[in-house]
């Protein structure tokens, strides 16, 4: 024992970082995983949401305070996605850091390409939770490579000694997201200009990245539950349009896009749009691979069936 003693705690003290690790709080799994591809050994990253929850309705819970009270730096979607439960939160973390305009605050979304931006006046009519623009950019991976690099010159501002291997871990990062871009777009080249039902309108920065096509959607309005009328519509649409598939968040009632399905001839397909949202979708990359696979997997299969 005197022998081996001092050896483990050299071990102990190569292992351990000299340093505290920076405290990252997301909203999203996707920019958790992002931040610790490109914050590594430096960074501890927690999500708020997890990728199987619908993330514009998140329950909050009191250990988000706590986390969100030790935070040095609380990454979010804004365009209000997470305006249901986010502000109370940073109000009782009494962190004052991580409040807009704080230098622990990010919104992911700048420099991020915005699609269905407004161009009058913003309502919230008929409750449409998407009233600054579609904030599901994430499902595009240029977006990601966006939010990687402000999440990397983030890091470096707030902890400085880091930013040598921030920049390695974001150039690894990088790397492996455009290999990534090159298997998706093989895969789904095949079917560019393919028309698609979604349930929520959470794919239209996948779908344009892509070449794909949203033909309509089974919620009526973003949050609105579908209704008997739209779905009759979207019935005849889709089998005038001959729509291969429908894709649906995994964290929606799937009894009418059932039986839309059915009535159409279209494959239903449980379609992940975060981290997490299936044990595959371990990371960022993987989100990716797990959805184009199974998309490209549907698309080919219906083609072989096509009169
Ligand atoms: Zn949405």
């Amino acid at each position: 024992m005197p022998r081996t003693f001092p050896f483990l705690l050299a071990a102990l003290l190569t292992v351990a970082p000299a340093f505290a690790k920076v405290q990252v709080v997301t909203s999203l799994q996707d920019f958790a995983s992002i931040a610790d591809a490109v914050g590594g050994q430096r960074v501890e990253a927690f999500a708020l949401a997890k990728g199987y929850q619908d993330p514009h309705f998140v329950e909050p819970k009191p250990s988000f305070i706590l986390k969100l009270s030790r935070a040095d730096l609380l990454i979010v979607a804004g365009l209000e996605l997470e305006i249901g439960y986010l502000p109370p939160l940073i109000d009782q973390s009494r962190n004052g850091k991580i409040r807009p305009g704080g230098p622990g605050y990010l919104d992911a979304s700048s420099g991020c390409d915005i699609l269905e931006r407004p161009t009058g006046t913003v309502t919230r009519a008929m409750g449409d939770v998407h009233p600054f623009g579609n904030p599901h950019y994430w499902l595009d991976p240029q977006n990601g490579r966006v939010i990687a690099r402000a999440i990397a010159a983030r890091l470096a501002k707030l902890d400085p000694a880091g930013s040598a291997e921030y920049a390695a871990n974001l150039a690894a990062f990088e790397a492996k997201l455009a290999e990534g871009e090159k298997r998706w777009e093989a895969a789904l080249a095949p079917y560019a200009g393919t028309e698609v039902v979604t349930y929520h309108n959470s794919w239209p920065n996948f779908l344009k990245r892509f070449k794909l096509v949203a033909a309509g959607f089974v919620e009526p309005k973003p949050g609105v539950p579908p209704s008997p009328a739209h779905t009759v519509e979207l019935i005849d649409m889709m089998r005038e349009r001959k729509i291969p598939v429908i894709l649906i968040e995994p964290y929606f009632d799937r009894r009418t896009p059932s039986r839309i399905a059915e009535k159409t001839g279209a494959d239903l397909l449980v379609f992940v749009p975060s981290v997490g949202g299936v044990p595959e979708a371990k990371d960022y990359v993987s989100l990716f691979d797990y959805d184009v696979e199974r998309l490209a997997a549907a698309l080919r299969a219906k083609r072989a069936v096509a009169p």
